[in-house]
């Protein structure tokens, strides 16, 4: 039999593993056209949290009872297409069940021998290319400019901060462990992190880091983090909104300064994004992160969880701060 997840019902807050329901059905057949289709790594990503209320969105909601789909690597059992051999690996946005049929609409060949199939969900994947398109097309880092990465120790969050490395800037992560502070220093080479979770002051903390001021605010999880970086951002600073995971299980809107204020004083750039407006320079980036990860300019952490049934606890873990980098499932 085939596992399947799905919603079971709408999170109200953080979800809780209630939200989800595992079902069982036949193993599908590939028709004419189709590939059958073996799970082999899910990814887990906060932007589904968005997905599973029932609201306007630029993708539409999960249904209730219907398998949740994210990013899945996967390898074809079977194929009647003429895209795809047996034995080929893939990636597309697919459901979270252990076995699945598809037309190959949307599906991506992935090379296991050019990269770890996991890395095609991240550094090579769609939270790579966000780091890198978020970056060079809203913050334009200049080398000698400060950049500040919230979220700094996630999937995206430490790839924004070693292309603002690359790119000659002076970086500041962001993250909520002492630990991951310490990694953001030791393996991704950022001159600077702050501990949200323990900085008595923010503000002072930013200043402190950043004497020079904030060039760069690229912006992972909005709130309280924010208010801080904020209060520090330079005159022509650029703000790329990537993500408000702070935000992402408030039950009521959140309330704090009002940003206009600083925005005109400073001449400042904010603007939000997803990943896809960019989706026409998908290819030149891909390669230029791949060129960076061969020439060991780039390089990326994990947290994988093994086991199809772990995949909602993963996704949960995820606002809990549980993760150092890419959070996968393996199956
Ligand atoms: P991460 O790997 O960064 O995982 C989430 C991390 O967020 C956690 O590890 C945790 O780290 C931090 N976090 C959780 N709750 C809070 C909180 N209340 N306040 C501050 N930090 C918190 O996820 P991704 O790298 O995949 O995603 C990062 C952000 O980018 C998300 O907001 C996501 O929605 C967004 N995104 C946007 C895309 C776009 O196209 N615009 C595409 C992909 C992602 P810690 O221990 O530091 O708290």
């Amino acid at each position: 039999m085939n596992k399947v997840i799905l919603l079971n019902k709408r999170p109200q807050g953080k979800p809780t593993l209630d939200d989800f329901k595992f079902a069982e059905e036949e193993i599908p057949t590939a028709a004419e056209g189709q590939v059958l289709l073996k799970t082999r790594y899910v990814s887990v990503d906060p932007y589904l949290r968005g997905r599973m209320t029932d609201a306007k969105s630029y993708v539409p909601p999960f249904q209730l009872n219907q398998p949740v789909q994210s990013g899945i690597v996967a390898e074809v059992l079977e194929s009647k297409s003429a895209s795809f051999n047996q034995g080929d690996f893939v990636s597309g946005l697919l459901e979270w069940k252990e076995f699945q049929v598809s037309d190959g609409k949307g599906l991506n060949k992935v090379d296991s021998t050019a990269a770890d199939l996991s890395a095609y969900l991240g550094i090579l994947g769609m939270t790579g290319l966000t780091a890198y398109l978020g970056l060079t097309e809203i913050g334009r880092p200049q080398a000698g400019e400060t950049l500040v990465v919230s979220g700094a120790a996630g999937a995206v969050g430490s790839v924004v901060g070693q292309i603002g490395k690359i790119l000659g800037c002076k970086v500041i992560g962001i993250a909520g462990s002492d630990d991951k502070i310490e990694v953001l220093k030791s393996k991704f080479g950022f001159d600077a992190g702050i501990n949200y979770k323990t900085a008595k002051d923010m503000k002072q903390a930013l200043a402190d880091a950043a004497p020079q001021g904030v060039d760069i605010y690229f912006d992972n999880v909005g709130g309280e983090v924010s208010d801080a970086v904020l209060a520090n951002i330079n005159n022509l600073g650029r703000v790329p909104l990537c993500g408000a995971i702070s935000s992402y299980n408030d039950t009521e809107v959140s309330v704090g300064p009002r940003v206009q204020p600083v925005m005109v004083k400073n001449s400042v750039l904010m603007q939000g994004f997803i990943v896809s407006n960019y989706s026409a320079k998908f290819p030149e980036s891909i390669q230029q992160l791949t060129r960076w990860l061969q020439e060991g300019k780039l390089t990326y952490t994990e947290t994988v969880v093994e086991g199809f049934d772990q995949i909602p606890q993963a996704f949960i873990d995820l606002f809990e701060g549980k993760n150092n980098g890419k959070m996968v499932v393996k199956v």
